[in-house]
């Protein structure tokens, strides 16, 4: 039987906090209770925030860790051209449509319909707004001629009659059990997949490179969760295989919130720097097993 398959992937967009932590020991934990390999990937798609120095910083936090990450890492900004053919795959079936519309216009559009209407917009599973179709209803070349900063959006409801449900997932209990997930990915609406300023999309590249690396099993916060209805719906149009799924509980501050570098959660760096060893940090986050 092969193993398992395992990866952490952090965005070096900033330094990894203690949340980040709980993550990569959860994957290390799982893939140690399953036999599996464990891989590091570099989600740095977004090449405005992700940096170099913060790269070498994660990798740095992670073998002070002492996790066992095979030695082969991939960068997704080495992997481009391979989202940009997927994404491509996804145009030439008349899946994605051109979109050139600003958040302004957005908005507007929005607010346009709920006075009209008197109803108030749906919104996605992270609480923005669902794309008011726009662009939908609008010729492509016409779209495209304006010359305007283009994203490419999923038409979902074509991508609904192609990949027909009921969509569910596999999650998979550290005994190897495993329980089906029903899934809606028509709540995400026409999603972005190509974003304007990057030829990809976490959405895209995430299900691609899980499938290229041979991934089966994604362990991830509960951030994440209503992501993966999106994921396995990519998932069936593009002919992947669906990894199994485990979305970890959220590490909370003394005040209840979701740790965040945006909300000052202290970087693992400054943890060690007060002398916090691997082995604290491990008896803090486990404390059962200790
Ligand atoms: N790169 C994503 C993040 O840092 C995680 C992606 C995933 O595990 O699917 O939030």
């Amino acid at each position: 039987m092969t193993r398992p398959v395992f990866r952490f992937a952090p965005s070096p967009n900033g330094r990894l906090h203690l949340g980040h932590a709980f993550s990569a020991l959860e994957n290390e934990r799982l893939a140690r209770a399953l036999g599996g390999r464990l891989l590091l990937r570099i989600e740095d798609i977004d090449t405005t925030r992700c940096r170099p120095e913060h790269e070498a910083a994660i990798r740095d936090d992670l073998a002070w860790l002492g996790i066992p990450f095979e030695a082969e890492v991939w960068r997704q900004s080495e992997r481009f051209a391979v989202y940009e053919a997927e994404a491509e795959r996804l145009r030439a079936r008349g899946l994605l449509y051109p979109c050139a519309c600003t958040r302004a216009e957005i908005a507007a559009a929005i607010a346009e319909r709920e006075a009209r209407t008197g109803v108030p917009h749906p919104r996605d599973p992270d609480g923005a707004l669902l794309y008011p179709g726009t662009c939908r209803a609008r010729a492509s070349s016409e779209v495209l001629a304006e010359g305007r900063p283009i994203a490419w959006r999923l038409d979902m409801a074509r991508a609904l009659a192609e990949a027909p449900g009921p969509h569910a997932y596999l999650r998979f209990h550290e005994t190897g059990a495993t329980t089906r997930v029903p899934t809606d990915p028509a709540r995400w609406g026409d999603a972005v997949i190509v974003r304007k300023e990057i030829p990809t999309s976490y959405h895209l590249s995430v299900v691609v490179d899980d499938a290229a690396q041979g991934v089966t099993h994604v362990v991830r916060g509960r951030d994440l969760e209503a992501a993966t209805d999106l994921h396995v719906l990519l998932q069936r149009l593009l002919g992947l295989p669906s990894p199994l799924y485990h979305h970890h509980a959220l590490l909370r501050d003394e005040a209840g919130e979701k740790l965040a570098k945006s909300a000052g959660a202290p970087p693992l760096a400054d943890l060690r720097a007060r002398g916090i060893t691997p082995s604290d940090l491990r008896a803090r986050l486990y404390p059962e097993t200790t």
